[in-house]
C-alpha cells in the first residue's frame, strides 16, 4: 500500500494516510525531544530501531492475546498500520521507581516497587500531559467504564510479557508509556510505539541505563544504547 496525505506530523513520527481509509503508514523519524519538546535533538538511526523494535514486540503481544495497530512493516522506517482514533490517555506502567514517580514520591530511583502502578495522563502537550484518574477520564468522556478497564487489562498483560521476555535478554523493564486505539468498529487496540523513547530498560546486571534517559540527561552514548537493544532482541 503507498502513503498518500501527510495526515499528521508529531515529535518522533510521521503519520499517512492511504488509498484504503482503514490503515495508515507511520514514519518514524530520528528527531528527538523531552521534557514537553523543550530539549530538542537527532538520535541517529532511531526511527529505524524503533520501528523495527515496536514492531518485535507488537508481534510478541498479539501472539499473548494483547490486539495492537501493527499490520506489515513495509521497510527499515515505515509501518502499515490499522487506522485508529487514539485514545487521549498515556497509559504509564511502573515497576521500579524512576523519573517523575521519584521526584514527586521523593524515591531513589531503582526502588522496587511493592506492586506494579498504573498511572493515566491526559495527551495535552500545552497542558504538559497532567496526570489525572478514572473519574476524570470518565466525567470527559475519554473512555467508558469497560473501555478503561480493557486498557488496563491490557497495560498489566503487556507489562507481564514484556518483563519476562527482556529478562531473558539481559533487561530490566523499570517503565513505559503505552497509547490505546479504537478500531472502526470499537474495538480498543494497542497503539502508538514500545522502544527505547518510551521504555526505561535497563541492563540488567550493571543497572546501565538502555533508552532515552541518556538522550534526557546527557549520558552519551545515546546511539549505542538503541543499537544495543536492537542486538539484543532483533539479535542484529
Ligand atoms: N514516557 C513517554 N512519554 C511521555 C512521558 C513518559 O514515553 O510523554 C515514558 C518514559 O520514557 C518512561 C515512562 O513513560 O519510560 C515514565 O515516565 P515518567 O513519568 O517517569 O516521566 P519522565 O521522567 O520521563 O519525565
Amino acid at each position: 500500500m503507498e502513503k498518500t496525505t501527510q495526515m499528521y506530523e508529531g515529535k518522533a513520527k510521521k503519520v499517512f494516510a492511504t488509498e484504503n481509509p482503514d490503515f495508515c503508514i507511520v514514519s518514524y523519524k530520528d528527531d528527538a525531544t523531552a521534557f514537553n519538546g523543550l530539549k530538542k535533538g537527532t538520535i541517529l538511526g532511531k526511527g529505524a530501531i524503533n520501528n523495527r523494535v515496536t514492531n518485535h514486540l507488537m508481534r510478541l503481544l498479539e501472539k499473548n492475546g494483547v490486539p495492537t495497530h501493527l499490520v506489515e512493516e513495509l521497510n527499515d522506517r515505515e509501518t502499515l498500520v490499522k487506522k485508529v482514533s487514539i485514545v487521549p490517555l498515556e497509559v504509564i506502567v511502573r515497576n521500579i521507581a524512576a523519573g517523575s514517580l521519584s521526584k514527586r514520591l521523593g524515591l531513589p530511583e531503582g526502588v522496587k516497587l511493592g506492586s506494579t502502578v498504573l498511572e493515566y495522563c491526559f495527551k495535552n502537550d500545552d497542558l504538559g500531559d497532567p496526570m489525572v484518574n478514572d473519574y476524570h477520564i470518565l466525567a470527559m468522556g475519554w473512555a467508558t467504564r469497560e473501555e478503561l478497564d480493557q486498557i488496563a487489562a491490557y497495560s498489566f498483560k503487556v507489562n507481564q510479557v514484556l518483563s519476562e521476555y527482556l529478562k531473558e535478554a539481559g533487561i530490566e523493564l523499570i517503565d513505559f508509556k503505552l497509547e490505546f486505539g479504537k478500531t472502526k468498529d470499537g474495538t480498543i487496540v494497542l497503539a502508538d510505539e514500545i522502544s527505547p523513547d518510551t521504555c526505561r530498560f535497563w541492563d540488567s546486571v550493571t543497572h546501565e541505563k538502555l533508552d532515552k534517559d541518556r538522550f534526557r540527561r546527557d549520558l552519551g552514548g545515546v546511539e549505542d544504547a538503541y543499537q544495543e537493544i536492537l542486538r539484543r532482541l532483533l539479535g542484529e
